[in-house]
């Protein structure tokens, strides 16, 4: 089996030539490449055209010396070589558009993935400065001077670069650290 073709092609465009004189009117020819279509399409044949391929994949043109067809569908070309009916292209076409979903679905998880690794590991407190902080702030929270449900909060958020220092660090009740964390963002 030889390799068949199946593929966007952008180089294709319409092009119209004016005639007459007194009542011009357009003719559409299509081209891609060297090639043009041998037929052209009066306005009403190209509108209806453009209508339809708006449905369901349409044959522009092929070529017999290549063995190449053009199909239009939804404004994008596509080449292929193998002869393919309408239904075909129309799945080669699904085919084509869920690859490229999958694949930029793929980006975005490995993106996200590699956001979260560069996220600073979060490192423990050590338990010399957890003891020197719970005896300076003389086991209450500073805010309310709660004993209950007590936390270690860094004044400066690890994420923004503060570190595990007692000079870092200070004593909050579960309550005054979420009103904190609630401030801040
Ligand atoms: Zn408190």
């Amino acid at each position: 089996m030889g390799h068949s073709v199946f593929r966007k092609d952008s180089k294709c465009k319409f092009l119209y030539r004016e005639v007459g004189f007194l009542f011009k009117r357009r003719l559409w020819r299509f081209y891609t490449g060297n090639l043009q279509s041998q037929d052209e399409m009066d306005e009403d044949k190209y509108k209806e055209f453009l209508a339809n391929q708006q449905k369901t994949p349409m044959r522009v043109v092929s070529d017999s010396s290549s063995k190449k067809c053009w199909w239009m569908f939804r404004g994008e070309f596509y080449v292929e070589d193998e002869g393919y009916s309408m239904i075909e292209v129309a799945a080669l076409i699904m085919d084509m558009m869920q690859k490229k979903e999958k694949k930029i679905h793929r980006i975005i998880a490995r993106a996200k993935q590699i956001e979260s690794d560069s996220l600073p590991v979060r490192q423990p407190i050590p338990d010399d400065v957890k003891i020197l902080v719970w005896q300076r702030d003389g086991g209450r929270c500073v805010e309310c001077g709660s004993q209950q449900n007590l936390e270690y909060d860094h004044i400066i958020p690890l994420s923004k670069g503060g570190s595990n220092t007692a000079r870092n660090l200070q004593l909050l009740c579960e309550g005054c650290n979420r009103s904190k964390g609630a401030n801040l963002s």
